[in-house]
């Protein structure tokens, strides 16, 4: 087995990660998150809002997950968001046709249909299966359609990602923010995507959830209020320069920032936040790195783009979130499709006094011809300049009940006004954190599964974090007996009246008990002992060190709250046990 194998067995035997439906079969790219692994996705998610939510001050939102079609047609997942397909001919399996051509051409995303068909034509490519001749390619939407009411006729998608909920609801958030940049929106919840072969475990699946910021920054000035305090961190960057030298190379952000390495201070302050993230919730530093998207895979939009990949025994490196600046791409897209405004009045500091050449009616000549309408008339003309002038020297305007008048240059004159422009509107840029919680916490399990050979047993152990881990302390009486079980429940009512998540276990050896708590990654187990009876005192087992400690019972709460926040260290929380029994 490897390491893969191992995480994915623990995963599923201890109930943090069931494959879905087992009951009736199954189906590729859903999974259950059993009792310990939906509050380890919690924990994840918290942490998250803590760094996205509460410290940077964003707004949480939630948008339902089925989205109209005009969304998607704006956002181009209708015409672009799918994938390369080709089917064997003989035993009809599909494969994506990209990933097979991967070991020929470097950046198959960057080809045609055709050109994919034809380089697996020319290199005599045929089913992995079977052997068989292949289709030609087509495309194969990922999107889930459904249909929104009983007619039919209003077609509905699951949507493929949390980004488009912030996005619609630009004037609204632009309101709730008080009308000025930058703010920004996220949200939590899952996303769908039809993946056409979702074999990974929690990595590639069907029904996943993401946790997306859309930061709305003013696009004249990138940079960032907080950079300073990042601008100090070291980190690898796998830029698109050290991707073709082979090496990544370590630096500051302010550093990255100066060198025009990250585009600027506002993605590259984004980054850091990412980063400080992924070590937060127990990612492994040396098994992280943040690479840029080289220029052939960058969004044609986007100005910069870095993903967070982690480095996974057997898949290799692996994408768990993007970081990208987005430009006005999105907004733009849906207000063309929208037709509503989605764009800001930025005020100027100091209003800019400017020149301009204006159109002057000519009331004298306008009233006798338009009689009631002449005013009407007169304020059409005066929002235009003399540049509107048509060929046939005339101006051609729209009354508001539709009708397109004509007016002879003759009738009006030249005027230059000077005018005092106090802002301007602006459709602001985007940056986007983009994470994939569920292949983050895969890498939590995988980055912290380690195994202690002990004189006669391989001791498999998860190295939670303890703000990440499902079960905080375990509270284990030495026997189940009366006497042990009456303080060890006393003890659980008190942690759990703490908050905290606490598991009592009184079954099998004491031994068994603490590989368990191990295996799901319990940072602390509390023993009570006949000790406790004679002395008043109870054990506190640390999952790392496998060392005891001794202390009064009517301390150990919060002793144990203390080690938990990481405010006491172990070792001077109470004392040594010698020959502490496992
Ligand atoms: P994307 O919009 O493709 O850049 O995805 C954003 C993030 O969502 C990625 O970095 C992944 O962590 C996650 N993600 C994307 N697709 C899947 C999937 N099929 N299953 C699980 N996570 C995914």
């Amino acid at each position: 087995m490897d390491k893969y194998d191992k995480v994915t067995e623990l995963a599923k035997r201890r109930g943090f990660l069931w494959p879905a439906f087992e009951l009736y079969g199954g189906a590729a790219g859903f999974y259950d998150y059993g009792p310990l692994g939906a509050p380890l996705k919690r924990r994840i998610e918290d942490i998250w809002r803590q760094f996205f939510v509460i410290q940077e001050g964003f707004a949480e939102i939630e948008a339902p997950t089925i989205g109209v079609e005009g969304i998607f047609q704006a956002s181009g997942h209708l015409s672009g968001f799918s994938d390369p397909l080709t089917a064997c001919k003989e035993c009809k399996e599909i494969y994506r046709a990209d990933h097979l051509i991967k070991h020929i051409v470097e950046v198959p995303d960057a080809l045609s249909n055709e050109e994919i068909y034809r380089t697996i034509k020319e290199n005599e490519i045929g089913c992995p299966e079977c052997g068989g001749e292949l289709s030609e390619v087509y495309e194969f939407n990922l999107m889930f359609k459904t249909m929104i009411g009983p007619g039919g006729k209003t077609p509905g998608y699951l949507r493929p990602e949390t980004a488009q909920g912030m996005f619609i609801n630009f004037p609204r958030l632009l309101r709730h923010f008080r009308d000025s940049l930058p703010f920004a929106a996220v949200q939590i919840g899952k996303s769908f995507r039809n993946e056409i072969s979702p074999r990974q475990g929690v990595i590639r699946l069907r029904e996943f959830t993401q946790a997306e910021a859309e930061i709305f920054i003013d696009p004249r000035d990138k940079s960032h209020p907080r950079f300073a305090e990042v601008k100090d961190m070291r980190m690898r960057f796998y830029s698109q320069e050290a991707q073709e030298k082979g090496v990544e190379e370590e630096m500051t952000f302010g550093e990255a920032v100066e060198r025009g390495i990250v585009a600027h201070e506002t993605l590259a302050y984004y980054v850091a936040r990412t980063y400080q993230f992924l070590l937060a919730v127990g990612i492994a530093p040396d098994k992280l790195r943040f690479r840029q998207h080289k220029s052939d895979e960058m969004a044609h939009y986007a100005a910069d783009c870095w993903d967070a990949e982690v480095l996974l025994d057997r898949l290799g490196w692996i994408e768990i979130v993007g970081v990208a600046d987005r430009t006005d791409y999105d907004l733009k897209a849906h207000a063309t499709q929208s037709k509503v405004k989605l764009s800001v009045f930025v005020h100027y500091d100091q209003p800019v006094k400017r020149e301009r050449l204006m159109v002057k009616p000519d009331m004298k000549a306008l009233g006798p011809r338009f009689k009631g309408k002449a005013k009407a008339v007169a304020d059409c003309l005066k929002a235009l300049s003399p540049e509107d002038r048509h060929s046939d020297n005339k101006f051609h305007i729209m009354m508001d009940d539709g009708e397109e008048i004509e007016i002879d240059s003759s009738l009006v004159s030249f005027e230059t006004i000077e005018e005092e422009i106090r802002g301007e509107e602006i459709v602001p840029h985007v940056v986007e954190p983009s994470f994939g919680i569920d292949r983050i916490l895969y890498t939590v399990l995988d980055h912290s599964y380690y195994e202690d050979s002990t004189d006669d047993e391989i001791r498999a152990v998860l190295r939670l974090k303890p703000a990440v881990a499902p079960i905080e302390v375990a509270v284990l009486p030495l026997m189940d007996r009366e006497e042990l079980v009456s303080d060890a429940r006393k003890i659980q009512e008190e942690l759990r009246g703490l908050g905290m998540r606490v598991d009592y276990d009184t079954s099998g050896s004491i031994g068994r008990r603490y590989r368990r708590n191990d295996e799901v990654g319990t940072p602390y187990e509390i023993t009570v002992d006949y000790e406790t009876l004679e002395q008043g005192t109870v054990t506190i087992r640390d999952r790392d060190s496998m060392k005891q400690i001794r202390v009064p019972k009517w301390q150990v709460v919060e002793k144990l709250r203390a080690l938990l926040d990481g405010c006491l260290r172990f070792e001077e929380a109470g004392d040594p046990v010698q020959s502490a029994k496992e």
